[in-house]
């Protein structure tokens, strides 16, 4: 990996060697780092204070034993964990995933790249991230709540409105924040914001479900407004089918842009005629009811291929269509160089990141170098927690926001990300660039608040 200056080149060795085994924590410090290297030179105070490495050192992280009975009658046994990483700014915000990949180190470098997000968001949310090894996938609905009972059992004495409060991720939607807080209220006796992504008749706050997909768009639109362009008829690749994805399409949409793809673990489906919003209301149905496979789109709708998943492949032929933007809204490490490669060769030059470090570093290389607008993950995808703020918010002053009260405080927040990315890039010698901006900006607010703060 190429760093500017010998103090990156020693501080990533010290991570590397102080956690051994976390290849996605190191890949998300490796991200920042670099782009904090004019901060620093303009602020050796925080350098003295060793803001850096307080930083990457989560202020607590907690692993469980999550045992609960299938539906056989069989005791499984998971883990669970929660990392409390930052709370320089306000309570711990972020989300559980439920995927079998999760360990530690993925949920560090989750928890890292929350901090900076939920700072650029402007509400007052620390960061951190939870989850468990656990897959919901075939699992029956009684399953899923006997585990989310038993995962809460040990959680709640590590949460609270004030202190820590989760939400969904991959893997982990309504139907499982609601096992999650029905389990919660029954332990403490208490009705509080202790979650987010509740449904509306139980403290949730409408465009809860739609805000990260839908920023990840306002960002897209921001960015191509600034070269005085818009989505308007542009072919859109989408990668994933969940939650962000789908709302990611629905906005897509709104805005006249041509959604071409959706996929998930097995393949992709490709659809020239673009999906339209019935063919979106059948994806739903089958992602959020009938939990089914993505081919089955490709099974109900005539002229779209379906490309299942080949591991063997070097590169993930679903960025290989020609398209004019990208939004990843999958999972981690989606676009490696070649696929960077394919995309700016197939007419892309916008990638408006959903998911949470979808673009390995060769393909943000490659972007930068070709000057694609490339948002990261922590400011496009920043919708989703801003909103769950938002729902904070609400919950604790018992009001209730209308659709589009919601919805233009979201626009708002994803334009005023935006705006913050660009100016903290310039004032630092890196105009235009988006990730610099990003990490700069987030960085600046976290570490002014752990100053005042002192050595804590
Ligand atoms: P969902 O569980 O709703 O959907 C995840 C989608 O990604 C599914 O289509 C899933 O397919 C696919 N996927 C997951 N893991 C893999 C994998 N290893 N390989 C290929 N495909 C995979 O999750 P979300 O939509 O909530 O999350 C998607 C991304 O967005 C994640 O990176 C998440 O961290 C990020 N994010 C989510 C936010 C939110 O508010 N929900 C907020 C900010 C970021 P399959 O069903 O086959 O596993």
């Amino acid at each position: 990996m190429h760093h500017d200056s010998a103090w990156i080149r020693d501080f990533m060795e010290m991570v590397e060697a102080a956690t051994p085994g976390e290849p996605a924590f190191h890949q998300a410090v490796g991200e920042v780092i670099p782009s904090l290297d004019p901060v620093l030179e303009k602020r050796p105070e925080w350098r003295k204070a060793r803001i850096l490495e307080r930083l990457v050192e989560p202020e607590r992280s907690i692993s469980f034993r999550v045992p609960w009975v299938d539906d056989a009658g069989e005791v499984q046994v998971n883990r669970g964990y929660r990392v409390e990483f930052n709370s320089a700014i306000g309570p711990y915000k972020g989300g559980l995933r439920f995927h079998p990949t999760v360990s530690l180190g993925i949920l560090k470098f989750l928890g890292f790249e929350q901090v900076f997000k939920n700072a650029l968001t402007g509400q007052p949310i620390g960061g951190g991230k939870g989850g468990s090894n656990f897959d919901p996938k075939g699992r029956s609905d009684q399953e899923v709540m006997r585990f989310c009972q038993s995962f809460m059992n040990e959680l709640f004495r590590h949460i609270g409105p004030d202190t820590d409060v989760p939400a969904g991720d991959i893997g982990v939607g309504g139907r499982e924040i609601g096992y999650l807080f029905g389990q919660y209220k029954r332990l403490t006796n208490t009705f509080t914001g202790v979650l987010t992504g509740r449904a509306v008749e139980w403290g949730g706050s409408l465009i809860r479900p739609e805000a990260t997909g839908y920023g990840c768009v306002y960002f897209a639109a921001e960015m191509l407004g600034t070269k005085g362009r818009s989505l308007e008829g542009v072919r859109c690749l989408v990668s994933g089918s969940g939650n962000v994805a789908q709302f990611a399409v629905e906005k897509l949409l709104d805005l006249g842009a041509i959604p071409v793809t959706m996929s998930d673990s097995s393949g992709f489906i490709h659809d020239p005629d673009g999906i339209d919003r019935d063919k979106l209301a059948f994806v739903k149905d089958l992602k959020n009811v009938r939990r089914g496979r993505i081919h089955e789109y490709a099974d109900a709708h005539p002229g779209v291929e379906f490309h299942a998943t080949d591991r063997a492949l070097d590169h993930n032929p679903i960025w290989a269509m020609p398209c004019g933007a990208a939004f990843p809204c999958a999972t981690q490490n989606e676009i490696n160089g070649i696929d960077a490669a394919n995309l700016v060769a197939g007419g892309c030059d916008l990638v408006s990141e959903g998911a949470n470090m979808p673009t390995m570093p060769e393909g943000q290389e490659l972007f930068r170098e070709k000057g694609v607008l490339y948002a990261p993950g922590k400011a496009s995808n920043a919708g989703g927690v801003a909103v769950s703020a938002l729902e904070m918010a609400q919950a604790s002053s018992r009001t209730f926001w209308d659709r589009d009260e919601v919805d233009r405080r979201l626009r708002a927040i994803m334009s005023s990300i935006h705006r913050n990315c660009l100016d903290a890039a310039e004032a630092y010698g890196r105009s235009g660039d988006y990730m610099d901006g990003a990490n700069i900006a987030g960085f600046a607010k976290v570490a002014k608040a752990m100053m005042d703060q002192g050595v804590v």
